[in-house]
This record gives C-alpha cells, structure tokens and sequence, in this order.
C-alpha cells in the first residue's frame, strides 16, 4: 500500500521507503527525547543524517513553519475576538509558538529529508 508523501511527513516516517520511523520518541511533545532520532532507517536503512550539519537547513522550514503558524493563530485570534488589543494577538502568537515548538521541529526534519530523498516504493 502507498504511502502519501503528506502522511509520511505527518507520521515522521522515514522519505524513501516511508516505514521505518525517523524518530525514536513516539510523542512529539517527549521534550527530553524529541531530537533523538535513528542514524539509519529500521527498514530500509536509509542514513537520515546525509553528512555533519545536515539538520541546519532545516531552519528554513523551520522558519516558514513558524510563520504558517504564526498567520493562522492570528487568523485564529481575530476570528475568536475580533476586537482584541496587539497584545493579545501578540501574547496568542508567541504562546502558540512555543506549544507548537516540537511539532515545528519535527515537521521541519521532515521537510528538509524529504527534499533530498527520492521515495523508493519497491523498498
Ligand atoms: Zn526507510
């Protein structure tokens, strides 16, 4: 069975045969285990971590992670209470953001994997 590319990165599977996890924590919310991921895939034993320093161009899907979540919230904050001050949008914001800091990280490595690997269905 297929798996999406869009469900893949949802469950943290590995890019190129989409079964093995990335991740070793189950729960993205286990702070003290959240970046401990496996160096090679369970199933097909595809190297996450392509070469030193791979992680930092996750930032950049980082970055527009935050912003996606930042607008919605915002979105969000207007639709709930349209007459809020900038500070309750600004105080929704910046709290959102932090609860939703594991999820960024996490999707982020997810994003970043997937650019670089080609899925492999006959893995
Ligand atoms: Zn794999």
């Amino acid at each position: 069975m297929k798996v999406s590319l869009l469900t893949s990165i949802l469950k943290g599977k590995c890019p190129v045969c989409r079964k093995g996890d990335a991740f070793l924590a189950k729960s993205i919310y286990d702070i003290k285990n959240m970046g401990k991921m496996p160096t090679n895939c369970s199933h097909c034993g595809h190297k996450f971590e392509r070469e030193p320093g791979y992680w930092t161009g996750a930032m950049y899907s980082s970055y527009a992670l935050t912003v996606a979540f930042s607008v919605a919230i915002f979105v969000l904050t207007f639709v709930i209470y349209p007459a809020a001050s900038s500070w309750i949008y600004i105080v929704a914001i910046s709290v959102g953001i932090v609860i939703l800091a594991p999820l960024t990280f996490r999707l982020s490595r997810m994003i970043w994997m997937n650019f670089f690997s080609k899925y492999d269905a006959s893995k």
